[in-house]
């Protein structure tokens, strides 16, 4: 059997999204639109991501044995992507509440792993054929470290990690990882700095993690675009500008369209400014799930 192009190992969540004009302050209650109530969760977001994209897409992560788990599975197969390592285990389907503001598309998000919690090393060697045969293994960091360091020690393809959301990490992991795609934010935890303003500030931080780490950074900059960081130098990658509705999943995005562009072969300012086309598409529409590109999307991203 031939193996898929990309296994996502990484969180699958059900989303729950309340439109707000503006966050609550702590011990405050302000009154929200109609929430929504959809599938979620960045590992999900990114696997969805990349079968839109056209590439064959293989879910490592587990679900509660529950309404919730069930209904995202099946929406994930729906997509196009493998589930048979998508695992039920009893504990409740991991959940996000979304505080999504109006007017900038920002998002203030509180995750209870749930079932996320339960995908250990264990789990993860019990997909290990799906992982050495993958061509590229793409993980986050809403599941526990051990199931990401068994991922990315199993991987024979392209190991891409979007640490998120953030936290220090072994240097061991680190080492074993081709691209690591932070924000800026996530880049500061990372590097245990302070939040870099310049962009000369985010490519010293970024090549701080070099050495003995991944082999090339690329920090996503919101509507600021990406910078590649390697040892041979740095390139910034412009975003598309487009008008923002809701940046739910611009991450994610950006992540699966990096990674379309890698096993497509382009080099990595190339496949990052096509992260950049998925993630401006994915910005300019509301939603997670539902605001991801198709290839057909890309084609012809929005003005
Ligand atoms: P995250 O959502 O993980 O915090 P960013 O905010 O850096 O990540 O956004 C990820 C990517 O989404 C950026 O690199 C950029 O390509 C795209 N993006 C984000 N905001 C905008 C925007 N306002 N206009 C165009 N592209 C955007």
């Amino acid at each position: 059997m031939s193996g898929v192009d990309v296994a996502v190992v990484g969180s699958v969540n059900l989303d729950l999204t309340v439109p707000v004009g503006r966050v609550p302050r702590p011990g405050e209650t302000v009154l929200g639109a109609d929430a929504r109530r959809g599938p979620g969760g960045k590992g999900a977001n990114q696997a969805v991501a990349c079968a839109r994209l056209g590439l064959r897409t293989a879910m490592i992560g587990c679900v509660g044995e529950d309404a919730d788990g069930g209904m995202l599975a099946e929406r994930l197969r729906a997509e196009g992507v493998d589930v048979r390592h998508l695992v039920p285990v009893p504990a409740p389907t991991g959940l996000a509440m979304i505080i999504l503001e109006e007017g900038d598309g920002e998002s203030t998000i509180v995750v209870s792993p749930g079932a996320n919690g339960r995908l250990d090393a264990g789990r993860v060697r019990a997909a290990e054929g799906t992982i050495t045969g993958a061509r590229a293994v793409l993980a986050q960091l809403e599941i526990p470290i051990p199931a990401v360091a068994e991922a990315v020690r199993l991987a024979t393809g392209t190991v891409v990690l979007n640490p998120a959301p953030a936290r220090p990490l072994p240097r061991e992991l680190l080492s074993r990882v081709d691209v690591l795609v932070p924000n800026r934010h996530e880049l500061a935890v990372l590097c245990q700095a302070p939040t870099p303003e310049s962009p000369d500030e985010v490519a010293d931080l970024a090549r701080s993690l070099l050495p003995g780490g991944p082999r090339a950074v690329v920090v996503t900059l919101g509507a600021d675009g990406a910078m590649v960081v390697t040892a041979d130098g740095v390139a910034r990658v412009p975003a598309v500008p487009v008008r923002a509705v809701d940046a739910t999943a611009a991450g994610d995005s950006f992540c699966a369209g990096l990674v379309a562009g890698l096993l497509a072969g382009e080099p990595l300012a190339e496949a990052a400014a096509r992260g950049c086309r998925a993630a401006a598409v994915t910005v300019s529409r509301p939603g997670a799930i539902d605001a991801l590109p198709t290839a057909a999307d890309l084609a012809a991203p929005p003005a």
